[in-house]
């Protein structure tokens, strides 16, 4: 098994609530581990034949009935971990749910910690890491496009998409080193251009590749915008007009305190979260003022300031002034974007323009004159353009180790080119292969597995 470690301890047998917190239909508790067949002879006296439902009751190690259910027994290796698997489906209250993992427990299990199915799977090799964490993007996703690109992801195609760029490291190194094993030859080899060649052309491939990842970690991450403006400017009437009521995907998210309210709408596949600064008011109120400087963190870590003023009304004075008047804070420092809004009451159709110095969109979010022009402009700030291929779901770690490995094959072209050296060459084509093997785990350290799978939630 390539993916398990060599100090990796038999497993124990781990447990948890599979399905999300609340009540629901169906609840699923979910087991797996060497222990699988004993709890279930504990607690539905038998041990089920696999992949088969069967219908039981769910009992206590004490023999009480908890609940009654279905229950599916998965014989390892073929199950989600790779592990003997069990799952009770439950009715979907907490406290039966509950229950039936008390009496699990009971039974030997321990509860899972986040993400430790799905380690399992990784260690069993029925996941690479970026299969694994598309999993997580799946489930995360918030827009159609970013499920489809986690799918794709969770399917193989990242993965071999590496694995390819991979073989051709192997290839190359391989033609170096077999350079290397004649010395007298061995100039040669490397001044017939075959190898430069090779290798530009895997520094573009890798452009391209870091290219794609990095449309789709925008598919992941999407963008920020916070939006101000003064009662009437028509800051409902935008958000309304840009969500349109088939890609308005996410209800209003009233903040834990009174602090902000988020929305987050579908521009083109990429998730843009908007935040209202209605809430930002300046307040002696000691909860509220916590509220404030926690929206204020989040506002001054957004991508764009979309500021929307009534173009019935005169211009403000400067974009410090008209923030101040608005929420009392001082403006942070974010790109930003005025929104001349109710272009129909002034008879003037959406334009762009510069005022002071500062880009400004003539718009009229009640006919809708212009809305497509700002989700426009928005998707070049995001920094998204369309490269024909569908992006791939990438996340900051893949493309800091695409970045790396493009480094060294750079690198191991310039010591081709200027100094002849196979060996630094072989060098930097091991460095490359290294950084991409990160990607997909088959080269990576211990934490950082950890810090991975910790980012999972329980049940996964
Ligand atoms: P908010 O308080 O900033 O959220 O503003 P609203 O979106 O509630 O809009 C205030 C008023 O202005 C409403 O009566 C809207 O119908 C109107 N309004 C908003 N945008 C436009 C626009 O582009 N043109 C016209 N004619 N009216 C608008």
């Amino acid at each position: 098994m390539k993916n398990r470690r060599p100090d990796a301890a038999d497993s124990d047998t781990i447990a948890a609530i599979a399905t999300p917190p609340g009540r629901g239909g169906v609840g699923i508790v979910r087991v797996s581990g060497p222990g699988v067949p004993a709890i279930a002879r504990a607690m539905l006296g038998q041990c089920p034949p696999p992949r088969k439902a069967v219908h039981q009751d769910f009992r206590s190690p004490e023999g009480d009935v908890l609940d009654q259910g279905i229950a599916i027994y998965f014989q390892a290796p073929n199950s989600f971990t790779g592990e003997d698997v069990l799952e009770f489906q439950a009715h979907g209250g907490p406290v039966v749910l509950q229950l039936i993992l008390k009496a699990v427990l009971a039974c030997g299990a321990r509860l899972a910690r986040p993400g430790e199915f799905s380690e399992r799977a990784f260690l069993n090799d029925k996941l690479d890491l970026v299969q694994a964490e598309a999993i997580a993007d799946l489930i995360n996703a918030s827009t159609e496009q970013a499920a489809r690109s986690a799918l794709r992801s969770l399917q193989g195609e990242f993965s071999q998409k590496i694995q390819g760029f991979v073989e051709r490291l192997i290839e190359l190194r391989v033609y170096v080193e077999a350079a290397m094993d004649f010395p007298e030859e061995e100039v040669d080899f490397l001044a017939d251009g075959h190898i430069e060649s090779r290798l530009s052309d895997l520094a573009a491939a890798l452009a391209e590749l870091y290219e794609s990842g990095r449309q789709g970690a925008l598919l992941r991450e999407g963008m920020t915008a916070v939006i101000a403006g003064k009662p009437n400017a028509g800051k409902s009437s935008l958000l309304n007009a840009m969500s349109g009521r088939e890609s308005a995907i996410v209800t209003p998210v009233p903040g834990t305190t009174r602090d902000m309210v988020k929305e987050t709408i579908d521009l083109k596949g990429i998730p843009l979260q908007i935040i209202d600064t209605a809430g930002l008011r300046q307040s002696d109120d000691v909860v509220e003022k916590i509220g404030i400087e926690r929206a204020l963190k989040v506002i001054g870590e957004a991508d764009v300031l979309l500021l929307v003023v009534d173009g019935h009304e005169p211009m403000p004075e400067s974009a410090e002034h008209y923030w101040r008047a608005i929420t009392g804070q001082p403006l942070p420092a974010l790109p930003r974007l005025w929104i001349r809004n109710k272009a129909d009451l002034m008879g003037l159709p959406a334009h762009q323009s510069e005022w002071h110095g500062e880009r400004m969109l003539t718009l009229s979010a009640a006919t809708g004159d212009g809305i497509d022009m700002l989700r426009q402009v928005l998707q070049e700030l995001a920094g998204v353009h369309h490269t024909g291929e569908s992006p791939l779901m990438a996340r900051e770690r893949h493309l800091q180790a695409i970045r790396q490995a493009r480094q060294a094959v750079d690198d191991a072209l310039h010591q081709l080119q200027v100094h002849k050296a196979g060996e630094l060459v072989a060098e930097e084509l091991r460095r490359a292969q290294d950084s991409l093997s990160i990607i997909t785990g088959e080269f990576s350290p211990d934490d950082l597995l950890g810090e991975i799978f910790s980012s999972f939630c329980i049940g996964k």
